[in-house]
């Protein structure tokens, strides 16, 4: 059964509650999340408000939390090449350690480790819970095409009338009524003996 209640739509944050802090112990657990409405890049999106079943494993480890995050997700995008709406179903997975914030002896919290490199970046545990929203933005982005295809063999469409080009063979005979009507015109000036 998933657990639905703890997770708000749109929200990303999972409470550690269940989860002794001990080095050495798990919880694992089916979730649903509700996908807000900017995971998105290029021409696909994830479905604002969809359902993205997901299945959590936390494990507990010496400075914080260890989560394994495998999760679906619903796409919808266009065919790069003819336009057409394509949906399908993707899966993704998030591996990310979340630290316990360290507090002096005020109560006062400490990110002892926020300026050892600008280059990293980590996550901490807040409020007894951890927030993978950006862990799976990121997934999300790395996995959705760039140029999404209706199919890998998809023939986009005709640049001449706009069509799409795939079943019947596709050809533009100079019978064209639109072309005819123009070819008439500039046959009509070419004859014509005052120009
Ligand atoms: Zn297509
Ligand atoms: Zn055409």
């Amino acid at each position: 059964m998933a657990v639905t209640g703890d997770i708000e739509p749109g929200s990303f944050r999972v409470s550690l509650t269940h989860l002794p802090r001990r080095p050495g112990n798990m919880w694992e657990s089916d979730l649903e999340f509700v996908a807000p409405p900017e995971l998105e890049v290029g021409m696909a999106k994830v479905v604002p408000a969809s359902k993205m079943p997901a299945q959590i494993r936390i494990e507990s480890v010496l400075d914080g939390v260890l989560v394994n995050l495998d999760f679906d997700f619903e796409v919808e995008a266009e065919c790069a090449r003819c336009l057409e709406p394509v949906m399908w179903i993707d899966h993704s997975r998030v591996t990310e350690l979340f630290l316990y914030e360290e507090t002096d002896s005020r109560g006062r919290v400490v990110q002892a480790f926020e300026d050892a490199s600008e280059e990293l970046t980590f996550f901490y545990v807040q409020d007894d819970a951890v927030d993978l929203l950006d862990s799976v933005r990121d997934a999300i982005v790395l996995d959705l095409p760039l140029s999404p295809l209706c199919r890998p063999d998809c023939l986009g469409i005709c640049p001449q009338c706009g069509d799409k080009l795939e079943g019947a063979p596709h050809e533009h005979a100079t019978t064209d009524r639109r072309w005819a009507a123009l070819e008439g015109l500039l046959e009509s000036t070419k004859n014509d003996p005052l120009k």
